[in-house]
Protein backbone atom coordinates (compact mmCIF):
# COMPACT_ATOMS: atom_id res chain seq x y z
CA UNK A 1 0.00 0.00 0.00
CA UNK A 2 2.71 2.55 0.83
CA UNK A 3 4.82 1.61 -2.32
CA UNK A 4 1.27 2.28 -4.24
CA UNK A 5 0.66 5.17 -2.99
CA UNK A 6 4.03 6.69 -3.25
CA UNK A 7 3.64 6.00 -6.80
CA UNK A 8 0.28 7.40 -6.82
CA UNK A 9 2.07 11.47 -5.67
CA UNK A 10 5.25 10.63 -7.45
CA UNK A 11 2.61 10.61 -10.99
CA UNK A 12 0.77 13.58 -9.40
CA UNK A 13 3.96 15.44 -9.15
CA UNK A 14 5.66 14.63 -12.83
CA UNK A 15 1.94 15.68 -14.78
CA UNK A 16 2.24 18.68 -12.57
CA UNK A 17 5.58 19.37 -13.22
CA UNK A 18 4.93 18.57 -16.78
CA UNK A 19 2.02 20.37 -16.43
CA UNK A 20 3.37 23.86 -15.20
CA UNK A 21 6.42 23.58 -17.12
CA UNK A 22 4.97 23.50 -20.42
CA UNK A 23 2.31 26.84 -19.40
CA UNK A 24 5.52 28.63 -18.30
CA UNK A 25 6.97 27.76 -21.31
CA UNK A 26 3.39 28.94 -22.98
CA UNK A 27 3.77 32.17 -21.24
CA UNK A 28 7.06 32.19 -21.37
CA UNK A 29 6.50 32.30 -25.03
CA UNK A 30 4.15 34.66 -25.37
CA UNK A 31 5.99 37.56 -23.20
CA UNK A 32 9.46 36.78 -25.31
CA UNK A 33 7.27 37.39 -28.75
CA UNK A 34 5.57 40.38 -27.47
CA UNK A 35 9.39 41.74 -25.98
CA UNK A 36 10.89 41.03 -29.37
CA UNK A 37 8.12 42.99 -31.48
CA UNK A 38 8.18 46.11 -28.92
CA UNK A 39 12.55 46.06 -29.93
CA UNK A 40 11.60 45.51 -33.70
CA UNK A 41 8.94 48.51 -33.20
CA UNK A 42 12.00 50.67 -31.69
CA UNK A 43 14.50 49.73 -34.17
CA UNK A 44 12.63 50.30 -36.92
CA UNK A 45 12.06 54.01 -35.92
CA UNK A 46 15.70 54.11 -35.06
CA UNK A 47 16.30 53.42 -38.31
CA UNK A 48 13.60 55.33 -39.92
CA UNK A 49 15.16 58.34 -38.23
CA UNK A 50 18.25 57.26 -39.80
CA UNK A 51 17.10 57.22 -42.86
CA UNK A 52 15.40 61.03 -42.73
CA UNK A 53 18.85 62.07 -41.51
CA UNK A 54 21.07 60.48 -43.74
CA UNK A 55 18.94 59.27 -46.63
CA UNK A 56 20.81 56.20 -48.65
CA UNK A 57 23.95 56.58 -46.79
CA UNK A 58 22.39 55.27 -43.45
CA UNK A 59 21.83 52.01 -45.65
CA UNK A 60 26.23 52.11 -46.30
CA UNK A 61 27.85 52.34 -42.75
CA UNK A 62 24.87 49.97 -41.25
CA UNK A 63 26.30 47.01 -39.69
CA UNK A 64 24.74 43.84 -38.99
CA UNK A 65 22.24 44.62 -36.71
CA UNK A 66 20.51 40.86 -37.05
CA UNK A 67 17.56 42.65 -38.25
CA UNK A 68 16.47 42.05 -41.74
CA UNK A 69 16.31 46.11 -43.20
CA UNK A 70 14.31 47.00 -46.48
CA UNK A 71 13.68 50.05 -47.76
CA UNK A 72 10.71 50.18 -49.58
CA UNK A 73 8.77 53.64 -52.03
CA UNK A 74 5.86 54.46 -51.74
CA UNK A 75 4.32 52.88 -54.73
CA UNK A 76 5.63 49.52 -52.97
CA UNK A 77 9.00 48.72 -55.12
CA UNK A 78 12.10 47.78 -52.67
CA UNK A 79 14.55 50.31 -52.65
CA UNK A 80 17.07 48.44 -50.61
CA UNK A 81 17.45 44.83 -48.38
CA UNK A 82 20.35 44.20 -46.49
CA UNK A 83 19.34 40.22 -47.63
CA UNK A 84 18.79 40.76 -50.98
CA UNK A 85 19.16 42.05 -54.30
CA UNK A 86 16.56 44.63 -54.02
CA UNK A 87 15.80 44.88 -58.17
CA UNK A 88 14.86 41.27 -57.96
CA UNK A 89 12.67 41.42 -55.22
CA UNK A 90 8.68 41.82 -56.12
CA UNK A 91 6.73 45.06 -55.30
CA UNK A 92 5.66 45.33 -51.51
CA UNK A 93 2.83 47.46 -51.68
CA UNK A 94 0.15 45.28 -50.24
CA UNK A 95 2.43 43.75 -47.82
CA UNK A 96 -0.06 44.16 -44.27
CA UNK A 97 2.91 45.91 -42.43
CA UNK A 98 3.67 48.45 -45.36
CA UNK A 99 -0.01 49.23 -46.04
CA UNK A 100 -0.27 49.89 -42.80
CA UNK A 101 2.70 51.90 -42.21
CA UNK A 102 1.37 53.63 -45.53
CA UNK A 103 -1.97 54.76 -43.84
CA UNK A 104 -1.13 55.11 -40.69
CA UNK A 105 2.44 55.65 -40.11
CA UNK A 106 3.40 52.74 -38.67
CA UNK A 107 2.67 49.02 -39.03
CA UNK A 108 3.05 45.44 -37.88
CA UNK A 109 2.82 42.36 -38.84
CA UNK A 110 3.51 38.45 -38.60
CA UNK A 111 3.62 35.74 -41.00
CA UNK A 112 4.79 32.58 -42.25
CA UNK A 113 7.51 33.09 -44.32
CA UNK A 114 7.78 29.79 -47.36
CA UNK A 115 11.25 30.80 -48.19
CA UNK A 116 12.92 31.26 -44.89
CA UNK A 117 10.61 28.57 -43.29
CA UNK A 118 10.06 29.92 -40.20
CA UNK A 119 7.30 32.88 -38.29
CA UNK A 120 8.69 36.18 -39.18
CA UNK A 121 7.51 39.29 -37.44
CA UNK A 122 7.54 42.71 -39.44
CA UNK A 123 7.76 46.20 -37.80
CA UNK A 124 7.56 49.09 -40.57
CA UNK A 125 7.35 53.00 -40.53
CA UNK A 126 6.97 55.84 -42.62
CA UNK A 127 9.50 58.11 -43.62
CA UNK A 128 8.31 61.68 -44.46
CA UNK A 129 8.78 61.41 -48.49
CA UNK A 130 6.03 59.07 -48.13
CA UNK A 131 8.96 55.85 -48.48
CA UNK A 132 8.85 53.24 -45.94
CA UNK A 133 11.12 51.44 -43.84
CA UNK A 134 10.73 47.73 -42.67
CA UNK A 135 12.44 45.60 -40.34
CA UNK A 136 11.94 42.17 -39.87
CA UNK A 137 13.65 39.34 -37.67
CA UNK A 138 12.91 35.62 -36.60
CA UNK A 139 10.53 35.18 -34.08
CA UNK A 140 12.04 32.57 -31.13
CA UNK A 141 10.73 29.50 -31.87
CA UNK A 142 9.60 27.20 -28.64
CA UNK A 143 12.49 24.72 -29.46
CA UNK A 144 14.92 27.39 -29.51
CA UNK A 145 13.39 29.31 -26.03
CA UNK A 146 13.36 25.70 -24.24
CA UNK A 147 17.07 25.12 -25.25
CA UNK A 148 18.21 28.80 -24.26
CA UNK A 149 16.98 27.82 -20.82
CA UNK A 150 17.77 24.18 -20.58
CA UNK A 151 20.51 24.46 -18.08
CA UNK A 152 18.09 25.94 -15.46
CA UNK A 153 15.42 23.86 -16.19
CA UNK A 154 16.51 20.76 -15.96
CA UNK A 155 18.21 22.00 -12.66
CA UNK A 156 15.00 23.11 -11.75
CA UNK A 157 13.49 19.97 -12.79
CA UNK A 158 16.17 17.64 -11.13
CA UNK A 159 15.41 19.51 -7.73
CA UNK A 160 11.48 19.35 -7.85
CA UNK A 161 11.60 15.48 -8.73
CA UNK A 162 14.40 15.12 -6.00
CA UNK A 163 11.72 16.90 -3.61
CA UNK A 164 8.44 15.40 -5.02
CA UNK A 165 10.28 11.82 -4.33
CA UNK A 166 11.37 12.68 -1.08
CA UNK A 167 8.00 14.66 0.00
CA UNK A 168 6.04 11.96 -1.37
CA UNK A 169 8.02 8.67 0.83
CA UNK A 170 7.37 10.71 3.54
CA UNK A 171 3.97 11.40 2.59
CA UNK A 172 3.17 7.44 1.75
CA UNK A 173 4.69 6.74 4.75
CA UNK A 174 2.49 8.81 7.05
CA UNK A 175 -0.83 8.34 5.78
CA UNK A 176 0.17 4.07 6.13
CA UNK A 177 1.56 4.17 9.78
CA UNK A 178 -1.70 4.43 11.65
CA UNK A 179 -3.24 1.85 9.71
CA UNK A 180 0.01 -0.43 10.40
CA UNK A 181 -0.70 0.38 13.78
CA UNK A 182 -4.55 -0.64 13.72
CA UNK A 183 -4.91 -3.03 16.57
CA UNK A 184 -7.44 -6.25 14.99
CA UNK A 185 -8.38 -6.39 18.61
CA UNK A 186 -8.66 -2.67 19.36
CA UNK A 187 -10.00 -1.17 16.01
CA UNK A 188 -11.94 1.25 17.79
CA UNK A 189 -8.10 2.95 18.65
CA UNK A 190 -7.56 3.82 15.19
CA UNK A 191 -9.00 7.66 15.08
CA UNK A 192 -6.46 8.95 12.50
CA UNK A 193 -9.12 9.10 9.87
CA UNK A 194 -12.76 10.17 9.89
CA UNK A 195 -13.49 8.47 6.46
CA UNK A 196 -12.47 5.10 8.32
CA UNK A 197 -14.47 5.22 11.04
CA UNK A 198 -17.42 3.15 9.58
CA UNK A 199 -14.91 0.16 8.91
CA UNK A 200 -13.32 0.49 12.43
CA UNK A 201 -16.92 0.52 13.92
CA UNK A 202 -17.97 -2.66 11.65
CA UNK A 203 -14.71 -4.61 12.38
CA UNK A 204 -15.56 -3.73 16.35
CA UNK A 205 -18.94 -5.27 15.86
CA UNK A 206 -17.50 -8.37 13.83
CA UNK A 207 -14.68 -8.48 16.87
CA UNK A 208 -17.43 -8.42 19.51
CA UNK A 209 -19.28 -11.04 17.56
CA UNK A 210 -16.49 -13.20 16.87
CA UNK A 211 -15.53 -13.27 21.00
CA UNK A 212 -19.24 -13.80 21.26
CA UNK A 213 -19.26 -17.34 19.01
CA UNK A 214 -15.68 -18.10 20.27
CA UNK A 215 -16.98 -18.24 24.01
CA UNK A 216 -20.35 -20.09 23.34
CA UNK A 217 -18.09 -22.30 20.81
CA UNK A 218 -15.79 -22.95 23.82
CA UNK A 219 -18.72 -23.64 26.52
CA UNK A 220 -19.99 -25.94 24.22
CA UNK A 221 -16.99 -27.67 24.01
CA UNK A 222 -16.46 -27.49 27.53
CA UNK A 223 -19.77 -28.94 27.77
CA UNK A 224 -18.96 -31.87 25.35
CA UNK A 225 -16.02 -32.89 26.95
CA UNK A 226 -17.65 -32.60 31.06
CA UNK A 227 -20.75 -35.12 29.56
CA UNK A 228 -18.60 -37.55 27.17
CA UNK A 229 -15.90 -37.86 29.70
CA UNK A 230 -18.04 -38.87 32.69
CA UNK A 231 -19.48 -41.54 30.14
CA UNK A 232 -18.84 -44.65 30.99
CA UNK A 233 -19.14 -45.87 27.10
CA UNK A 234 -16.20 -45.11 24.74
CA UNK A 235 -16.71 -42.07 22.07
CA UNK A 236 -15.03 -41.03 19.63
CA UNK A 237 -15.92 -38.35 16.76
CA UNK A 238 -13.95 -38.86 13.43
CA UNK A 239 -13.81 -36.16 10.20
CA UNK A 240 -14.52 -37.48 6.99
CA UNK A 241 -10.58 -38.51 6.80
CA UNK A 242 -10.89 -40.74 9.78
CA UNK A 243 -9.28 -38.52 11.62
CA UNK A 244 -10.14 -38.22 15.65
CA UNK A 245 -11.56 -35.06 16.56
CA UNK A 246 -12.32 -35.75 19.79
CA UNK A 247 -11.90 -38.77 21.85
CA UNK A 248 -13.22 -39.45 25.70
CA UNK A 249 -11.96 -41.21 28.70
CA UNK A 250 -13.52 -44.40 28.30
CA UNK A 251 -12.13 -45.00 24.91
CA UNK A 252 -8.58 -43.91 25.49
CA UNK A 253 -8.79 -46.64 28.23
CA UNK A 254 -10.52 -49.08 26.15
CA UNK A 255 -8.32 -48.44 22.99
CA UNK A 256 -5.07 -47.92 25.75
CA UNK A 257 -3.93 -44.93 23.82
CA UNK A 258 -3.67 -41.58 24.79
CA UNK A 259 -5.46 -38.36 23.61
CA UNK A 260 -2.58 -37.18 21.47
CA UNK A 261 -4.14 -39.26 18.75
CA UNK A 262 -6.68 -36.29 18.07
CA UNK A 263 -6.00 -34.98 14.53
CA UNK A 264 -4.33 -37.99 13.95
CA UNK A 265 -5.58 -41.37 11.91
CA UNK A 266 -7.84 -42.92 14.29
CA UNK A 267 -5.85 -46.00 15.61
CA UNK A 268 -7.34 -49.13 15.53
CA UNK A 269 -6.06 -52.00 18.41
CA UNK A 270 -4.14 -55.01 16.26
CA UNK A 271 -5.89 -58.12 14.94
CA UNK A 272 -9.64 -56.35 14.67
CA UNK A 273 -9.73 -56.05 10.86
CA UNK A 274 -13.58 -56.15 10.98
CA UNK A 275 -13.38 -52.55 13.13
CA UNK A 276 -11.43 -50.59 10.21
CA UNK A 277 -14.81 -52.40 7.78
CA UNK A 278 -16.99 -50.88 10.03
CA UNK A 279 -15.41 -47.41 10.40
CA UNK A 280 -14.85 -47.69 6.19
CA UNK A 281 -18.80 -48.48 6.47
CA UNK A 282 -19.67 -45.24 8.18
CA UNK A 283 -17.52 -43.39 6.71
CA UNK A 284 -18.93 -44.21 3.37
CA UNK A 285 -22.63 -43.28 5.46
CA UNK A 286 -23.78 -46.43 6.41
CA UNK A 287 -24.48 -47.32 10.00
CA UNK A 288 -23.21 -50.72 11.57
CA UNK A 289 -22.59 -52.68 14.91
CA UNK A 290 -20.03 -55.64 15.72
CA UNK A 291 -19.00 -57.38 18.73
CA UNK A 292 -15.11 -57.12 20.05
CA UNK A 293 -13.57 -58.53 22.30
CA UNK A 294 -10.23 -56.47 23.44
CA UNK A 295 -8.05 -57.06 26.35
CA UNK A 296 -10.32 -59.97 27.87
CA UNK A 297 -13.27 -57.56 28.04
CA UNK A 298 -16.69 -57.46 25.37
CA UNK A 299 -17.67 -54.71 23.81
CA UNK A 300 -20.37 -53.88 21.37
CA UNK A 301 -19.24 -51.06 19.07
CA UNK A 302 -21.95 -48.94 16.98
CA UNK A 303 -20.67 -46.66 14.05
CA UNK A 304 -22.72 -44.13 12.52
CA UNK A 305 -22.09 -41.56 9.54
CA UNK A 306 -22.63 -37.72 10.68
CA UNK A 307 -24.35 -35.95 7.80
CA UNK A 308 -23.99 -32.74 7.07
CA UNK A 309 -25.59 -30.75 4.49
CA UNK A 310 -26.20 -33.83 2.77
CA UNK A 311 -22.51 -34.86 3.15
CA UNK A 312 -20.83 -36.97 4.96
CA UNK A 313 -18.75 -34.35 7.95
CA UNK A 314 -17.42 -37.65 9.64
CA UNK A 315 -18.49 -40.34 11.90
CA UNK A 316 -19.28 -41.24 14.99
CA UNK A 317 -18.22 -44.45 17.19
CA UNK A 318 -19.52 -45.64 20.25
CA UNK A 319 -18.36 -48.55 22.33
CA UNK A 320 -20.21 -49.71 25.12
CA UNK A 321 -19.04 -52.76 27.52
CA UNK A 322 -21.11 -55.87 27.40
CA UNK A 323 -18.42 -57.52 29.50
CA UNK A 324 -20.91 -57.85 32.60
CA UNK A 325 -24.04 -58.85 30.50
CA UNK A 326 -22.33 -61.40 28.56
CA UNK A 327 -21.11 -62.95 31.56
CA UNK A 328 -24.23 -62.82 33.22
CA UNK A 329 -25.75 -64.52 30.31
CA UNK A 330 -22.83 -66.89 30.34
CA UNK A 331 -24.04 -67.60 33.92
CA UNK A 332 -27.38 -67.72 33.21
CA UNK A 333 -26.70 -70.46 30.46
CA UNK A 334 -24.29 -72.59 32.74
CA UNK A 335 -26.98 -72.47 35.76
CA UNK A 336 -29.66 -73.87 33.66
CA UNK A 337 -27.39 -76.32 32.57
CA UNK A 338 -26.67 -77.09 35.94
CA UNK A 339 -29.90 -77.13 37.12
CA UNK A 340 -30.89 -79.51 34.71
CA UNK A 341 -27.98 -81.82 35.26
CA UNK A 342 -28.80 -81.38 39.21
CA UNK A 343 -32.41 -82.81 38.53
CA UNK A 344 -31.84 -85.40 36.45
CA UNK A 345 -30.03 -87.50 38.56
CA UNK A 346 -33.05 -87.54 41.45
CA UNK A 347 -35.77 -87.84 38.31
CA UNK A 348 -34.19 -91.11 36.91
CA UNK A 349 -33.76 -92.31 40.38
CA UNK A 350 -37.56 -91.60 41.14
CA UNK A 351 -38.95 -92.46 37.77
CA UNK A 352 -37.03 -96.19 38.40
CA UNK A 353 -37.81 -97.11 41.63
CA UNK A 354 -41.84 -95.76 40.57
CA UNK A 355 -41.31 -97.85 37.39
CA UNK A 356 -40.26 -101.41 38.99
CA UNK A 357 -43.19 -100.60 41.88
CA UNK A 358 -45.37 -100.45 39.21
CA UNK A 359 -44.79 -103.52 37.46
CA UNK A 360 -44.43 -105.11 40.57
CA UNK A 361 -41.25 -106.41 39.93
CA UNK A 362 -40.10 -105.20 43.49
CA UNK A 363 -40.48 -107.93 46.11
CA UNK A 364 -42.30 -107.30 49.09
CA UNK A 365 -40.04 -106.79 51.54
CA UNK A 366 -38.01 -104.00 49.43
CA UNK A 367 -41.00 -102.01 48.88
CA UNK A 368 -40.43 -99.88 52.33
CA UNK A 369 -36.48 -99.35 50.57
CA UNK A 370 -37.77 -98.23 47.28
CA UNK A 371 -40.58 -95.69 48.86
CA UNK A 372 -37.69 -94.68 51.14
CA UNK A 373 -35.24 -93.65 48.21
CA UNK A 374 -38.04 -91.74 46.49
CA UNK A 375 -38.97 -89.94 49.43
CA UNK A 376 -35.21 -89.31 49.94
CA UNK A 377 -34.82 -88.08 45.93
CA UNK A 378 -38.17 -85.91 46.43
CA UNK A 379 -36.34 -84.38 49.45
CA UNK A 380 -33.54 -83.53 47.85
CA UNK A 381 -35.20 -82.00 44.62
CA UNK A 382 -37.34 -80.02 47.18
CA UNK A 383 -34.32 -78.48 48.82
CA UNK A 384 -32.71 -78.02 45.37
CA UNK A 385 -36.27 -76.12 44.23
CA UNK A 386 -36.11 -74.33 47.34
CA UNK A 387 -32.43 -73.06 47.37
CA UNK A 388 -33.02 -72.04 43.71
CA UNK A 389 -35.93 -69.96 44.39
CA UNK A 390 -33.99 -68.63 47.65
CA UNK A 391 -31.26 -67.79 44.60
CA UNK A 392 -33.68 -66.20 42.25
CA UNK A 393 -34.99 -64.29 44.48
CA UNK A 394 -31.78 -62.89 46.19
CA UNK A 395 -30.82 -62.08 41.94
CA UNK A 396 -33.88 -59.69 42.45
CA UNK A 397 -32.75 -57.58 45.53
CA UNK A 398 -35.01 -59.21 47.98
CA UNK A 399 -37.01 -56.08 48.19
CA UNK A 400 -40.46 -57.66 49.48
CA UNK A 401 -37.69 -58.32 52.56
CA UNK A 402 -38.16 -55.93 55.60
CA UNK A 403 -35.15 -55.02 57.44
CA UNK A 404 -35.83 -54.82 61.17
CA UNK A 405 -33.38 -54.51 64.38
CA UNK A 406 -32.22 -58.60 64.81
CA UNK A 407 -30.34 -59.87 67.44
CA UNK A 408 -27.71 -61.79 65.29
CA UNK A 409 -26.99 -64.34 68.72
CA UNK A 410 -30.81 -65.19 68.83
CA UNK A 411 -30.85 -66.38 65.92
CA UNK A 412 -27.83 -67.93 65.87
CA UNK A 413 -28.89 -69.79 69.18
CA UNK A 414 -32.07 -70.44 67.32
CA UNK A 415 -30.28 -72.39 64.38
CA UNK A 416 -27.81 -74.32 66.68
CA UNK A 417 -30.39 -75.68 68.45
CA UNK A 418 -32.56 -76.51 65.35
CA UNK A 419 -29.36 -78.07 63.57
CA UNK A 420 -28.08 -79.51 67.43
CA UNK A 421 -30.29 -83.36 66.30
CA UNK A 422 -28.40 -83.06 63.10
CA UNK A 423 -24.95 -82.45 64.72
CA UNK A 424 -25.55 -85.37 67.32
CA UNK A 425 -26.36 -87.27 64.21
CA UNK A 426 -22.84 -86.53 62.59
CA UNK A 427 -20.65 -87.07 65.74
CA UNK A 428 -19.83 -83.69 66.21
CA UNK A 429 -20.42 -80.80 68.83
CA UNK A 430 -21.99 -77.80 68.24
CA UNK A 431 -22.01 -75.21 70.42
CA UNK A 432 -22.36 -71.22 70.54
CA UNK A 433 -20.85 -68.12 72.27
CA UNK A 434 -20.41 -64.67 72.14
CA UNK A 435 -22.82 -62.03 73.59
CA UNK A 436 -26.35 -60.36 72.59
CA UNK A 437 -25.95 -58.03 69.30
CA UNK A 438 -28.14 -55.98 67.41
CA UNK A 439 -27.97 -55.27 63.93
CA UNK A 440 -30.23 -53.70 60.94
CA UNK A 441 -31.12 -56.84 58.71
CA UNK A 442 -33.47 -59.12 57.15
CA UNK A 443 -34.37 -62.29 60.27
CA UNK A 444 -34.94 -64.49 57.11
CA UNK A 445 -31.34 -64.01 54.81
CA UNK A 446 -29.63 -63.39 58.29
CA UNK A 447 -30.89 -66.83 59.55
CA UNK A 448 -30.44 -68.22 56.12
CA UNK A 449 -26.58 -66.95 56.60
CA UNK A 450 -26.14 -68.63 59.80
CA UNK A 451 -28.00 -71.64 58.74
CA UNK A 452 -25.68 -72.27 55.89
CA UNK A 453 -22.76 -71.75 57.37
CA UNK A 454 -23.43 -74.41 60.30
CA UNK A 455 -24.65 -76.86 58.37
CA UNK A 456 -21.46 -77.03 56.47
CA UNK A 457 -19.09 -76.97 59.42
CA UNK A 458 -21.13 -80.23 60.13
CA UNK A 459 -21.43 -81.87 57.00
CA UNK A 460 -17.69 -81.35 55.99
CA UNK A 461 -16.92 -82.74 59.15
CA UNK A 462 -15.06 -86.01 60.76
CA UNK A 463 -16.95 -87.77 63.57
CA UNK A 464 -15.44 -86.58 66.82
CA UNK A 465 -14.83 -83.14 64.97
CA UNK A 466 -16.66 -79.75 66.76
CA UNK A 467 -18.04 -76.36 65.24
CA UNK A 468 -17.85 -73.37 67.07
CA UNK A 469 -20.64 -70.90 66.30
CA UNK A 470 -19.69 -67.06 67.40
CA UNK A 471 -21.03 -63.86 67.75
CA UNK A 472 -18.91 -60.92 68.50
CA UNK A 473 -19.94 -57.16 69.24
CA UNK A 474 -17.16 -54.96 68.09
CA UNK A 475 -17.46 -51.18 67.89
CA UNK A 476 -18.46 -50.99 63.86
CA UNK A 477 -19.53 -54.48 63.29
CA UNK A 478 -20.80 -57.23 64.41
CA UNK A 479 -18.92 -60.14 63.66
CA UNK A 480 -20.02 -64.15 62.97
CA UNK A 481 -17.44 -66.95 63.03
CA UNK A 482 -18.15 -70.46 62.36
CA UNK A 483 -15.17 -72.65 62.79
CA UNK A 484 -15.19 -76.01 62.67
CA UNK A 485 -11.71 -78.72 62.75
CA UNK A 486 -13.18 -80.45 59.50
CA UNK A 487 -11.73 -81.73 56.18
CA UNK A 488 -11.30 -77.92 55.47
CA UNK A 489 -10.43 -76.81 51.93
CA UNK A 490 -7.59 -76.57 49.66
CA UNK A 491 -6.36 -73.34 49.00
CA UNK A 492 -6.83 -72.53 45.59
CA UNK A 493 -10.50 -73.63 45.90
CA UNK A 494 -11.21 -71.28 48.25
CA UNK A 495 -12.67 -68.49 46.28
CA UNK A 496 -14.28 -70.98 44.26
CA UNK A 497 -16.51 -72.49 46.64
CA UNK A 498 -18.97 -69.23 46.54
CA UNK A 499 -19.45 -70.02 42.76
CA UNK A 500 -23.29 -71.42 42.29
CA UNK A 501 -22.83 -75.45 41.87
CA UNK A 502 -19.34 -75.45 43.18
CA UNK A 503 -18.58 -78.52 45.33
CA UNK A 504 -14.56 -79.22 46.12
CA UNK A 505 -15.75 -82.79 46.31
CA UNK A 506 -19.37 -83.31 44.53
CA UNK A 507 -20.18 -87.09 45.41
CA UNK A 508 -19.45 -86.15 49.41
CA UNK A 509 -21.15 -83.31 48.75
CA UNK A 510 -24.20 -85.40 47.30
CA UNK A 511 -23.70 -87.67 50.01
CA UNK A 512 -24.63 -85.21 52.91
CA UNK A 513 -27.19 -83.90 50.71
CA UNK A 514 -25.65 -81.06 49.35
CA UNK A 515 -26.99 -78.89 46.15
CA UNK A 516 -23.98 -76.79 45.70
CA UNK A 517 -25.94 -73.59 46.24
CA UNK A 518 -25.57 -72.85 49.70
CA UNK A 519 -22.41 -70.49 50.15
CA UNK A 520 -24.12 -68.62 46.90
CA UNK A 521 -26.93 -67.95 48.80
CA UNK A 522 -24.85 -66.83 51.90
CA UNK A 523 -22.77 -64.69 49.56
CA UNK A 524 -25.81 -62.92 47.86
CA UNK A 525 -27.39 -62.26 51.20
CA UNK A 526 -24.08 -61.08 53.44
CA UNK A 527 -23.94 -58.40 50.51
CA UNK A 528 -27.66 -57.52 50.58
CA UNK A 529 -25.83 -56.66 54.39
CA UNK A 530 -23.15 -54.94 53.27
CA UNK A 531 -21.26 -57.89 55.45
CA UNK A 532 -17.64 -58.33 53.88
CA UNK A 533 -17.37 -62.67 53.97
CA UNK A 534 -13.70 -63.87 55.40
CA UNK A 535 -12.36 -67.26 54.66
CA UNK A 536 -9.52 -69.11 56.39
CA UNK A 537 -8.85 -73.17 55.97
CA UNK A 538 -6.55 -75.48 55.90
CA UNK A 539 -7.15 -78.91 54.12
CA UNK A 540 -7.17 -81.66 57.21
CA UNK A 541 -7.26 -78.83 59.87
CA UNK A 542 -10.91 -77.03 59.35
CA UNK A 543 -12.03 -74.15 58.60
CA UNK A 544 -13.19 -70.84 59.84
CA UNK A 545 -15.39 -68.09 57.87
CA UNK A 546 -16.03 -64.86 59.16
CA UNK A 547 -18.81 -62.65 58.41
CA UNK A 548 -18.78 -58.95 59.42
CA UNK A 549 -22.06 -57.08 59.79
CA UNK A 550 -21.88 -53.15 59.52
CA UNK A 551 -23.99 -52.11 62.88
P1 LIG B 1 -23.13 -77.74 49.31
O1 LIG B 1 -24.59 -77.74 49.20
O2 LIG B 1 -22.44 -78.70 48.40
O3 LIG B 1 -22.65 -77.78 50.69
P2 LIG B 1 -22.14 -75.10 49.40
O4 LIG B 1 -22.28 -73.97 48.44
O5 LIG B 1 -22.71 -74.87 50.73
O6 LIG B 1 -22.71 -76.33 48.68
O7 LIG B 1 -20.60 -75.42 49.54
C1 LIG B 1 -19.84 -75.54 48.41
C2 LIG B 1 -18.67 -76.47 48.66
O8 LIG B 1 -17.74 -75.90 49.55
C3 LIG B 1 -19.07 -77.76 49.32
O9 LIG B 1 -19.48 -78.72 48.39
C4 LIG B 1 -17.81 -78.18 50.04
O10 LIG B 1 -17.00 -78.90 49.17
C5 LIG B 1 -17.13 -76.86 50.39
N1 LIG B 1 -17.35 -76.45 51.81
C6 LIG B 1 -18.27 -75.60 52.26
N2 LIG B 1 -18.13 -75.38 53.59
C7 LIG B 1 -17.10 -76.18 54.00
C8 LIG B 1 -16.49 -76.42 55.26
N3 LIG B 1 -16.89 -75.86 56.40
N4 LIG B 1 -15.46 -77.28 55.28
C9 LIG B 1 -15.02 -77.87 54.13
N5 LIG B 1 -15.58 -77.70 52.92
C10 LIG B 1 -16.60 -76.84 52.83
Amino acid sequence: MTKRIFRSICLVAVVVLLASFMLIMGVLYDYFSNNQMSQLKAQAQLAAQGVEQSGADYFSGLDDTGFRVTWISADGTVLYDSDAEAGSMENHHEREEVREALETGSGESMRYSTTLMERQLYAAERLSDGTVIRLSGAQYTVLTLVLSMLQPLIVIAAAALGLSLWLASRLSKRIVKPLNELDPDEPEKLDAYEELRPLTEKLCSQQHQLKAQAEELQRKRDEFEAASGNMIEGLVLLNEQGSVLSINRAATRLLGISRCCIGRDMPLPEGLPEMRELLQKALRGEHGEISVHIDGGSYQIYASPVISNEKIAGAVLLFIDISEKESAEQMRREFTANVSHELKTPLHTISGCAELLANGMVKQEDVPRFSLQIQSEAKRMITLVEDIIKLSHLDEGAEDMRREQTDLYRLAMDTVRSLTPAAREAGVSLELSGESAVIIGVPQLLDGIIHNLCDNAIKYNRRGGSVAVTVTDGPDTVRLTVKDNGIGIPPEQQERIFERFYRVDKSHSKEVGGTGLGLSIVKHAAKLHNAPIGIHSVPGEGTEITVDFPK
